[in-house]
């Protein structure tokens, strides 16, 4: 899983800023209070992104980051299956209360980048037996296909090179510092599993190197089955 990740990151990649063009900027009012939108077009693929930007950010140091993959199923459906509209929650209501951070949202990720209808056919695959892992390799799919470069070139416009980020995944720590941007700190966002995700979760954890520490969690999650 790794390996390739941990040589990248033992080198100094240079941030291509011109990868994406910020198109539009507005205030956003939200449940979390609020924001300002700022939307970035990739110039290499047209896919459209957001930065949610709370704070003055520009220069300062150690500001709250979430580098959140587009889940249209967890996101905005209120899916059981993953963790990821829990987390989103989670990492706006951390940047509101701190009154400084920026969730970038990123499309195209949805499914660790295989798209919406591999997404679901890979569910139905799990739901006959197979883990997130295997069930994108017997799709002849990659595990993992995201690319952080455009998140990178976002974080650069913004004016931080210094972060801490709110996120489960040592693959985006090793993506932001072979960008040459200084994690000072991982935040971890763990949520509480229900019968649903327990297993794709336990497969990120066993298998893709996520720190879940899920073990403390068997006994919750014994408890809700019995409920
Ligand atoms: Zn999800």
């Amino acid at each position: 899983m790794s390996r390739s990740n941990t040589n990248r990151s033992a080198e100094a990649v240079a941030v291509d800023q011109m990868l994406v063009e910020r198109t539009a900027v507005a205030r956003l009012p939200t449940r979390h209070g609020e924001f300002v939108a700022h939307v970035y077009r990739s110039r290499t693929d047209g896919t459209e992104h957001m930065a949610l930007v709370k704070g003055e950010l520009r220069g300062r140091e150690n500001v709250l980051v979430r580098l959140h993959s587009e889940c249209l199923t967890g996101d905005i459906l209120g899916s059981l299956r993953c963790d990821c509209g829990e987390q989103l929650e989670r990492a706006l209501a951390m940047i509101a209360q701190a009154g400084q951070g920026v969730v970038i949202y990123l499309r195209g990720h949805e499914g660790r980048g295989i798209g919406l209808t591999h997404k679901i056919r890979a569910y139905q695959l799990q739901d006959q037996g197979r883990d997130t892992v295997d069930a994108n390799l017997e799709l002849g799919l990659p595990v993992d296909s995201r690319n952080y470069d455009a998140a990178l070139a976002i974080l650069a416009d913004l004016g931080i090179d210094s972060v801490r980020l709110m996120s489960n995944n040592p693959r985006k720590v090793d993506a932001l510092e072979a960008g040459g941007f200084r994690v000072t700190e991982r935040i971890p966002l763990l949520i509480r599993p229900n019968p649903e995700n327990f297993n794709y979760l336990l497969t990120k954890q066993q298998r893709l190197g996520h720190c879940l520490n899920l073990e403390d969690d068997l006994v919750v999650l014994d408890r809700v089955d019995s409920a």
